[in-house]
């Protein structure tokens, strides 16, 4: 084995250097996923935690260039859920047995504070840990949410590179982004964040920016998705990330931060069929089924070729569950909080 991944798996930290030369050189693949996959069943085991996901509202106030809910798309059909409805979603979630639900939409100005405690507050009934990823948001707003119930905020930072960040984001800064996370720790959230690969014009010194960025604030959950091009969006034309650099970027993640809980991402099985299942070897505990229903699953429309858009919970709890048990692994009971280890 190379002394990097040693390194990394001994004593979990890498320099820069470390990082850019493990995602550069294809020779490591093999021997970094094995690690990633070692770490991962050391520190938080052979156990899956199911997230279910309700994609609540496509209408978004923000412009990011490579997402398809973008304000300035005109080619998509905007549809908004209404709080009883969001709140329906969650008990079948439930039913299903979930024990968390990720309450996820675009920036939609509809979900006032009072709106957005009374669905938190009503969906905590259930007994769900309730996670949040509804963007930027002001300090007293991320502080009305935790105090209605909400346990934990999924926010990527989409890249660190400061230059990346303001060409791909119109009109918002990187330093409010971060001044997010830090509200968001502060108010005892479980926070999460993460990052797109395959931007055009990112770099690999950029991407291992980024994974020391997830270490330096301690981060609880990291997604790492590939940039998949939106047809509807100004980055049409452009290159997309790969699985394999993305898979990369994640088994790092883990190296560097082995006790996290790591989302096998949609973007991942949207690139290759079954990119979920390699995923949760090389590194990832995580899956988040999506539990939102009918048209509204291809309505959000993030990138392209999403997957199972025609698909019911129900029938995606269930073929998930057997996928799981494929790979000798087993669906966790709990509501899977980041194990303190340290
Ligand atoms: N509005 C919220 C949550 C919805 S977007 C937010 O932005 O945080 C959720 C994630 O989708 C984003 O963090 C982004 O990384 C991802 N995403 C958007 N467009 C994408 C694309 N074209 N390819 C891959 N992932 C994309
Ligand atoms: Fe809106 Fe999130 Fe898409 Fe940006 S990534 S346009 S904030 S939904």
């Amino acid at each position: 084995m190379t002394d990097i991944i040693r390194k990394g798996e001994k004593k979990h930290i890498l320099t820069k250097q470390e990082i850019i030369t493990l995602l550069a050189d294809d020779n490591l693949t093999g021997e970094l996923f094995a690690a990633a996959d070692r770490m991962r069943k050391q520190y938080v085991g052979d156990k899956v935690h199911l997230r279910g996901l309700i994609e609540f509202s496509n209408i978004c106030r923000q412009n990011c260039l490579y997402c398809g809910l973008r304000r300035d798309n005109q080619s998509i059909k905007r549809y908004r859920l209404k709080p009883t409805k969001i709140i329906e979603l969650a008990a079948k979630a439930s039913a299903l047995g979930y024990r968390t639900v990720v309450l996820q939409s675009g920036e939609d100005d509809y979900y006032t504070v009072q709106r957005l405690q009374d669905i938190i507050g009503r969906i905590k009934a259930f007994d769900l840990a309730v996670t949040l990823s509804i963007g930027e948001k002001s300090e007293q707003e991320y502080a009305a949410y935790r105090a209605a119930g909400a346990d934990r905020y999924l926010l990527r930072i989409e890249t660190t590179d400061p230059e990346l960040y303001s060409a791909m984001h119109p009109g918002v800064s990187q330093a409010n982004r971060k001044r997010c996370l830090a509200d968001l720790r502060r108010f005892g959230y479980e926070v999460g964040t993460g990052c797109l690969v395959g931007l055009p014009g990112q770099t690999i010194a950029s991407l291992a920016d980024d994974i020391l960025f997830f270490q330096e604030i301690n981060a609880d959950m990291i997604g790492i998705g590939p940039f998949i091009p939106n047809p509807d969006t100004p980055l049409a034309a452009k290159c997309g990330g790969t699985l394999n650099l993305a898979l990369k970027v994640m088994a790092i993640v883990r190296l560097l931060l082995p006790d996290i809980n790591i989302p096998a991402t949609t973007a991942m099985e949207t690139l290759q069929p079954e990119g979920r299942l390699l995923a949760l070897q090389v590194g990832a505990n995580v899956v988040m089924p999506n539990v939102t229903e009918g048209e509204y699953r291809r309505l959000y429309a993030l990138y392209p070729g999403k997957i199972c858009v025609n698909d019911t919970p129900a029938h995606c709890r269930t073929c998930i569950a057997g996928k799981i048990a494929g790979i000798g692994r087993t669906i966790a009971v709990d509501q899977g909080f980041r194990r303190a280890v340290f």
